[in-house]
């Protein structure tokens, strides 16, 4: 009886040590293990060193800048691992570049001005020209406007340098000939007149929108043009046809121009709905572009 207990035993011992040295037999040669098809933890780190070693420098935000400066992500992270975020200042911006036509930026900052006079070709509205580029976008809105009760007039498009000239310098006479002094006329000028060279209009991309009734009744471009349907159109709508609201109430300090509902600027569709939805002027929305290296 003990001799069979015994042998029993034995028998039992015998089977767990084979079975335990087949299992670290097994385990040594397999390590790492990677379950469910999930690649192990080390594997993010190894495609981030292959890629150190190809020459590429590993920024913190997980993108991968080549020698020649441009950038590529990585490959997507495995499934179970959180993916990191891969934001680039540049992500959303709409395609697009600081030297095309229509994002053009004049304004009283020193910088945004022309010297020349820009060579265009103008198309006629109402009694006013526009940039012809520009002239389909402002006529499907237009008409877009009539199909919802609301006429729109074009109450000032382009205008050459030489004519902001003749008005600022009029201006300045004006208040001289009143009795002020000089930096009183200039002070008092620069309330309502662009310095000629610093004016939108000189871009045929300036559009100043009233309705034909506004311009008969009011005519005065002022704060009243906020008050009206034509407006509340404008401003919901402009963007779907590349237009933005161009001196917003709640910009006047990055633009330096007061408030003017009447005021649109064509900078082409996908721009306009990205500045308007996201609330910008144009100088935020330059800044932006040039901080995406545009
Ligand atoms: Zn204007």
């Amino acid at each position: 009886m003990c001799k069979i207990y015994s042998t029993v035993v034995l028998a039992i011992c015998t089977v767990i040590t084979v079975s335990l040295a087949a299992y670290l037999f097994w385990e040594g040669k397999e390590a790492p293990v990677k379950r469910n098809g999930e690649p192990g933890k080390g594997d993010t780190h190894l495609s981030v060193r292959n890629a150190g070693e190809l020459g590429e420098v590993v920024d913190s935000d997980q993108t991968v800048q080549k020698e020649d400066g441009s950038v590529d992500d990585l490959a997507a992270p495995p499934d179970g691992v959180p993916d990191l975020p891969k934001t680039k200042k540049s992500d959303g911006l709409p395609e697009g570049s600081l030297s095309d036509w229509n994002l053009i930026l004049l304004g009283p900052h020193e910088e945004n001005k022309i010297d020349e006079e820009l060579d265009l070709e103008l198309t006629q509205f109402d009694t006013q020209r526009v940039d012809s580029r520009a002239a389909d976008a402002y006529a499907t809105m237009r008409d877009a406007a009539a199909a919802e009760g609301i006429t729109l007039y074009l109450r000032s498009g382009y205008r050459s340098m030489e004519t902001q000239r003749q008005n600022y310098n009029g201006s300045v006479q004006r208040y001289l000939d009143a009795g002020k002094s000089r930096e009183e006329a200039l002070r008092l000028t620069n309330e309502y007149y662009t310095v000629p060279g610093h004016s939108e209009h000189h871009t045929g991309l300036a559009f100043d929108i009233i309705t034909p009734e506004y311009h008969n009744q009011i005519y005065s471009l002022d704060d009243r043009f906020a008050d009206t349907d034509a407006y509340t159109w404008l401003r919901e709508n402009c963007a779907r046809y590349g237009f933005i609201l161009r001196y917003p109430k709640e910009k006047e300090e990055e633009t330096q121009i007061n408030f003017e509902p009447w005021h649109y600027r064509y900078v082409g569709k996908e721009h306009a709905q990205y500045i308007m939805e996201h609330g910008l002027c144009l100088e935020e929305y330059i800044a932006l572009l040039k901080e995406a290296g545009r």
